[in-house]
């Protein structure tokens, strides 16, 4: 056929042939791989599996001859941004999850930029989930020479199409923005990736249904299962041939709680010799997620008894799908007052509709309340804003509604026009339902200054400003040890690596997660590699 890449010819025999034809396709391409490798000596293990990453870098396991598994953490290694995992075999050398760093812009853009991974060299990437701190670099990936497979699970490949070109987006407006106010003679400034790139990574997605094992290659099995964390969000098991033996990599990236609407409870699994979790909250206990139903219903009516409008700032991507979810509810239960209702964010308008493509794999409830009711997501008085006409509208509206829109932190996005014609009126709300991070306008509304700055103005705050928690999608300690011993419960966890989280939740997590784990829980340095 002419194609020998891993690539083509898996996604054509996904298409056309049976897996034992794919077994002989990729036996030749193996020859290909071996004669690929780089010659490295073997005298730079140390005891306890960990390998010096300056004298090895990542990619030599191959040439070690070596029938280990290896393992190199890229990103979300001590921090809570970038999430990439290099996996080695002899034979392979797969990618876990390629997002984005944030944080400090140069240091960021400068780890965005240079991948370690060898992007030319790897087999295929495993997508855990949509959100950009997984997912937000597969473009840089593509630029930087990968034309290998993205498997991710179905409702993830449709939210990251929608999730990466907004990234691009972004990107190309903050050029623009930048060029303007450059000094003279400053170096031009690039995006990491454009649309084109964006394009070029979507077509190498390939998603997978859960809880069905998909033999990838003789050597490599892979079952996607329910995370439970956003839509779509996966927990990654490998099974990997490793010399004479197999053994199973289990991959939780962001780990979903019990009980949040919308989403099905984190799927538990049976067992693995290697554990990948994050840790997110894993020193925290979260407030239960059903308050926040009751807590909408109060501040609302409360706002609507004076006559006050209520901005809801949401992340487009789950916390809007889950305050309408709740909304609908309490209007199906006939207690929401008959106020406008708006959700003014496109993005948040696209990615609603990828809910309503996926509602088979939400949970029980959401599919009790399909009986009866065919759109979670809409009911009378909800309007989804389209034009930016539209949006300018609102805020020379009169009277009592609710607008929910994006950012969530209140940095940028129409959320900001909207709070800067609401926050100097005390009839008006601002309810605030996720994280506030540090030096944000979200974070000053939160904690209750009596200025806001604005768009460079300064607006007093005179709007009543409501906290409501209770939709972290991360799990908290309680939830880890409960599914952290379902496994043990079922066959047990060999070696765990703690990653994803700042150092004092990391170590915390890994005292609980200690009393069911063979061996000692590692929390990995970034760049640091591992044998397995
Ligand atoms: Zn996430």
């Amino acid at each position: 056929m002419g194609c020998v890449n891993w690539n083509c010819v898996t996604r054509y025999v996904l298409v056309c042939y049976s897996f034992a034809e794919l077994a002989v396709l990729l036996a030749k391409r193996d020859l290909r791989t071996t004669e690929n490798q780089i010659n490295h000596s073997a005298n730079s293990l140390t005891k306890g599996g960990r390998v010096s990453s300056e004298a090895n870098g990542p990619g030599c396991a191959s040439s070690l001859g070596i029938n280990h598994l290896k393992l190199t953490f890229l990103g979300a290694a001590g921090e809570v941004t970038g999430s990439q995992h290099l996996i080695e075999t002899d034979a392979r050398r797969l990618l876990l999850d390629c997002g984005f760093v944030q944080g400090r812009r140069a240091e960021s853009r400068r780890r965005n930029e240079r991948f370690q991974c060898r992007p030319k060299k790897l087999d295929a990437v495993v997508l855990s989930h949509a959100h950009i701190d997984h997912s937000g670099n597969l473009p840089g990936l593509y630029r930087a020479g990968f034309r290998g497979p993205v498997f991710c699970s179905e409702a993830t490949a449709d939210v990251v199409e929608i999730m990466l070109r907004d990234s691009a987006k972004i990107q190309a407006e903050e050029v623009r923005y930048l060029e303007r106010h450059l000094k003279p003679g400053h170096p031009s400034v690039e995006p990491l990736y454009s649309e084109e790139d964006v394009d070029g990574i979507v077509k190498q997605f390939e998603p997978l249904p859960f809880d069905e094992w998909h033999e990838l290659a003789p050597d490599v099995r892979l079952r996607l299962s329910d995370a439970g964390h956003i839509l779509g969000s996966a927990i990654v098991e490998l099974d990997l041939e490793d010399g004479d033996e197999w053994k199973r990599l289990v991959f939780t990236g962001d780990l979903g709680r019990r009980g949040l609407p919308i989403l099905r409870d984190p799927t538990p699994v049976e067992r693995c010799d290697v554990l990948i979790s994050e840790s997110t909250y894993g020193n925290r206990v979260h407030p239960p997620a059903s308050d926040l139903k009751a807590e909408l219903l109060r501040v609302i009516s409360e706002a609507n008894a004076v006559g006050g409008r209520v901005i809801i700032p949401a992340f487009s991507l789950g916390r809007t799908q889950q305050v309408v979810y709740f909304l609908n509810e309490l209007h199906n239960d006939g207690k929401l007052p008959v106020i406008p209702m708006f959700v003014d964010s496109p993005l948040a308008r696209r990615l609603t509709s990828v809910f309503r493509d996926h509602k088979s794999i939400m949970n029980a409830n959401v599919q009790n309340l399909l009986e009866t009711d065919a759109d979670p997501f809409g009911f009378p008085g909800l309007a989804y804003v389209a034009s930016q006409a539209e949006s300018i509208a609102l805020n020379r509206r009169k009277g009592t509604f609710v607008v929910i829109s994006a950012s969530g932190m209140c940095e940028n996005g129409r959320v900001v026009h909207h709070l800067k014609h609401a926050v100097s009126d005390e009839r008006n709300t601002i309810a605030l339902i996720g994280y506030q991070a540090g030096h944000t306008l979200g974070r000053r509304i939160h904690d209750r200054q009596s200025e806001v700055k604005i768009f460079d103005r300064l607006y007093p705050l005179k709007a009543h400003v409501e906290v409501l928690d209770g939709l972290s999608g991360h799990a908290d300690v309680e939830d880890f040890r409960w599914w952290f011993g379902e496994i043990a419960k079922a066959g047990g966890i060999g070696q765990a690596f703690l990653v994803h989280g700042e150092p004092e939740s990391s170590q915390a997590l890994a005292q609980v997660l200690d009393e069911f784990c063979d061996e000692e829980p590692i929390l990995p340095e970034l760049g640091e590699t591992f044998e397995v």
